[in-house]
């Protein structure tokens, strides 16, 4: 059966590779871009200007894709940023902004998507969080926050709504080839990838086909976990 899908910063990266999976076996997906997305690449996806750190914009972008393609069902809420620097240099600023985006952010819309799928009695909410939320990151004291802050999202979610036929869970990726790794060091790159298990990084399709089986029927019972995608760099954590 077809889903209205809504995916936050599904222009480009991991984003792009769960919208356009979703697209792929037929449903009808929307994303959210802060202005660069090619739609004409993409021509199967409703692109919604939205920025996750204004609710009034993230309240605009719903009724935008209600009105086009009908109530979210599925809200896989993966926009965020790094901004990455060490404990005793790290601003307020830097703190709160990250958290705004990645956590705030995905509070904001799952708020905004959770009217709905109440009313329809069915819903799947996805939040797409990093093996850093729970290993920790040098150097990441705020990313690794609003990605750990994220598993209690989902899990109280699940508690609220789990009787609603409405499920909430997290993807925990490891380290995948996207604009956000390729900025990283050589020498940090290495020390990763000899950390990881699978002795490699993982493709952005590897983590959309997670999200994808997720949302579907066969996943049903599964609600307030937390998947992991990363070669087995996070085990035990
Ligand atoms: P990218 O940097 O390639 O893309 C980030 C996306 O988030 C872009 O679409 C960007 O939009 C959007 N975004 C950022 N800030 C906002 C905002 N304020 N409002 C709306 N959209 C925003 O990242 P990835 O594809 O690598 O990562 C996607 C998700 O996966 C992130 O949450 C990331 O933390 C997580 N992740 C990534 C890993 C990796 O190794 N790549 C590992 C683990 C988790 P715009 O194009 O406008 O900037």
């Amino acid at each position: 059966m077809a889903r209205t899908v809504l995916v936050t910063g599904g222009n480009r990266g991991i984003g792009l590779a769960i919208a356009q999976a979703f697209a792929k076996q037929g449903d009808r997906v929307a994303i959210t871009h802060r202005g660069t997305f090619d739609a004409a690449s993409a021509p199967d996806l409703l692109g919604v200007t939205c920025d996750i750190t204004d609710s009034a914009a993230v309240d605009a972008a719903f009724t935008t894709v209600e009105n086009e393609l009908g109530p979210v069902e599925v809200l896989v809420a993966n926009a965020g940023i790094t901004d990455d620097t060490l404990l005793m240099r790290m601003s307020e600023e830097q703190f709160t902004r990250v958290i705004d985006t990645n956590l705030t952010g995905a509070f904001r819309c799952a708020k905004r998507a959770s009217t709905k799928m109440l009313r329809n009695r069915w819903g799947r909410m996805i939040f797409i969080s990093s093996v850093v939320g729970l290993y920790g990151g040098p150097g990441q004291v705020n990313y690794a926050a609003s990605k750990a802050g994220l598993v209690g999202v989902a899990r109280s979610i699940t508690r609220e709504l789990g009787t609603r036929n409405i499920t909430a869970n997290v993807v925990a990726p490891g380290f995948i080839e996207t604009d956000m790794t390729a900025v990283l060091p050589e020498d940090r790159k290495a020390e990763i990838l000899k950390a990881i298990p699978a002795g490699r990084l993982a493709h952005v399709d590897e983590v959309a086909a997670t999200v994808t089986w997720l949302a579907g029927d066969a996943a049903g019972y599964i609600t307030g976990a937390v998947i992991p995608v990363d070669g087995g760099l996070g085990m035990g954590h």
